[in-house]
């Protein structure tokens, strides 16, 4: 591989669009001799002295595909004041080895790092070779950040026998510690996916594990102090440098349960789109996504496709940003009617209709929708719950839901599998055409993961797991302490092994195997392992 070809058509486009002034603005800012343009942003790595370490906030990379992968960093010398960073531009270096020890740089090139997005860089590297393990990590003046591990995905159509991948997600700083996190990072799998909820935007409460920095976000300087926050935590940075992650995020990343362009608090919706502008724009900066994911104001296309040989078409959604509001959520409304309204929509109707068409022709032996909310139904009547149903879940959108199974079972897309998080259990149940009549056919199966911490320590099982099952019959496994699910996929088997640990109000409690699922290719449904 040539150690220049696809990274110099990098460095040049990323120059193009560096202009002159922009150059000398940046050397006269960092105290520097007048330089000539064409070394300048060599001339500032170079002499770029840093009297904190840049790198607070590590390393990550994502969005696997065969020949390439997105590696991002954040330039954060004062990671929770903003940022510390000089308001320039700033020339950053990159490479890519064969070998954790870098003897084998098989790539290399450079980035800016400009304070429109806070200093952090997203570099799609290109050109590497498929279904391999490769190192990486990022160089800014004499400062050298941590190596991260990343994997390529297998080639499009190429027979593969075995792929692992982790589910996670709902990561509270004040409700615990990321031990669960730190395990994962020790199985070293071939991806993560992250169910959102990577941050909580909420103001520091008292009695806490450890403290929020501050009060409830609502500004991109807030929203990116608080992804700094998250990020310095050393076991989320340990997983992060594990492995590839494939992020989605749910509510907390902008506020609690929001639709669309309605909050929580009734807030005017062209109020509260300048929020969420804010909490995309720091997203992006702090996640590992390519150009194509970088918002436009308010709006940022997450939901995407990556596939894994023959093995796994994996869709990734989006059910916060074009869903209609939420409907019978407190008791008394006289909304409920509306669940199963045609007309309304939990992933809104040009990603129903992308969705759909990936559908048509999917043709790896597992066909993954990975998203945020529990698309299985979870009838809660006969308990103490205030409502029969949590309608923030798929549960408030039937027709919607009724739609994307109704489309699975016309194309008979091969083994659907859904992955979902937020409700901080973990739960394997099987898909069925119609939750109400248990006999009616199972088209798949889903695995939600519990959280990393939200929630505290959990317990063993929740007092109403028995009313819960007796209600649901489509609930295979449940489990109530904090973790993460292991996943493997092969030919013949989707595996689920439920991670948890016994407590996150204290550190570095060990991980064990909870339960474990099974489903066989051809027999939608899940089955204890
Ligand atoms: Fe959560
Ligand atoms: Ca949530």
């Amino acid at each position: 591989m040539p150690d220049h070809a696809p990274s110099l058509r990098f460095y040049d486009h990323a120059l193009a669009r560096f202009s002159r002034r922009e150059l000398l603005n940046a050397a006269w800012t960092l105290g520097l001799a007048a330089v000539t343009p064409s070394v300048v942003t060599r001339t500032l790595s170079a002499q770029m002295a840093f009297s904190e370490y840049p790198f607070t906030l590590g390393v990550a990379s994502g969005d696997p595909l065969p020949t390439g992968v997105v590696l991002w960093t954040r330039l954060a010398p004062k990671p929770l004041e903003g940022g510390g960073m000089p308001m320039a531009s700033i020339e950053v270096g990159w490479e890519v080895a064969d070998d954790r020890a870098f003897r084998t740089v098989v790539q290399k090139g450079t980035t800016i790092a400009r304070p429109e997005l806070g200093h952090s860089v997203h570099v799609e590297v290109e050109g590497l070779r498929p279904g391999r393990d490769y190192f990486y990590r990022f160089r800014v003046g004499r400062e050298v950040s941590p190596a991260g591990r990343t994997k390529t995905a297998p080639q499009a159509g190429a027979a593969v026998d075995r792929l692992r991948f982790a589910v996670c997600g709902c990561s509270h700083y004040e409700q615990g510690y990321f031990t669960a996190y730190r395990h994962l990072a020790d199985e070293a799998v071939d991806f993560v996916f992250h169910t959102g909820d990577y941050i909580y935007e909420t103001r520091t409460r008292p009695d806490v594990v450890r403290p929020h920095n501050g009060q409830e976000i609502y500004t991109l300087v807030d929203y990116r102090n608080r992804y700094a926050l998250y990020q310095m935590d050393p076991d989320l940075r340990a997983a992060q440098l594990s492995a590839p992650f494939i992020v989605s995020w749910d509510d907390h990343e902008v506020d609690n349960d929001y639709a669309d362009d309605h909050d929580e608090q009734d807030t005017p919706p062209e109020v509260f789109v300048l929020r969420r502008a804010a909490a995309y724009q720091a997203y992006y900066e702090s996640m590992p996504l390519r150009a194509s994911q970088m918002p436009r104001g308010p709006d940022m296309r997450l939901y995407r496709r990556l596939t894994f040989g023959n093995l796994v078409d994996f869709n990734v959604l989006d059910t916060r940003q074009y869903r209609s509001d939420q409907v019978c959520q407190v008791p008394g409304t006289n909304d409920c009617h509306l669940i199963g309204d045609p007309s309304r929509s939990i992933i809104g109707s040009a990603q129903e209709q992308w969705l759909f068409g990936n559908l048509a022709d999917a043709r790896a032996r597992w066909t993954v929708l990975g998203q945020q909310v529990p698309t299985f139904a979870r009838d809660f009547d006969g308990t103490t719950s205030p409502v029969r149903w949590q309608t923030d879940k798929w549960d408030g959108y039937t027709a919607s839901r009724a739609r994307v199974f109704a489309r699975l079972q016309e194309t008979k897309a091969p083994n659907p599998i859904v992955l979902s998080g937020d409700v901080h259990l973990h739960y394997g149940a099987d898909l069925k055409v119609d939750f109400t009549r248990p006999e009616s056919p199972t088209i798949g199966a889903e695995f939600t993961n519990t959280s990393i911490s939200s929630g505290g320590d959990g317990t063993a099982q929740i007092a109403m797991w028995e009313t819960l099952r007796a209600n649901n019959p489509h609930l295979k496994y449940h489990g109530a302490r904090r973790g993460y699910i292991s996943c493997t996929a092969t030919p013949e088997t989707m595996r689920a092994d439920f991670r948890v640990v016994d407590k996150v109000t204290v550190r570095d409690r060990p991980v064990t195997t909870d339960g474990s699922l099974v489903v066989e290719a051809g027999k939608p449904g899940a089955v204890k392992a």
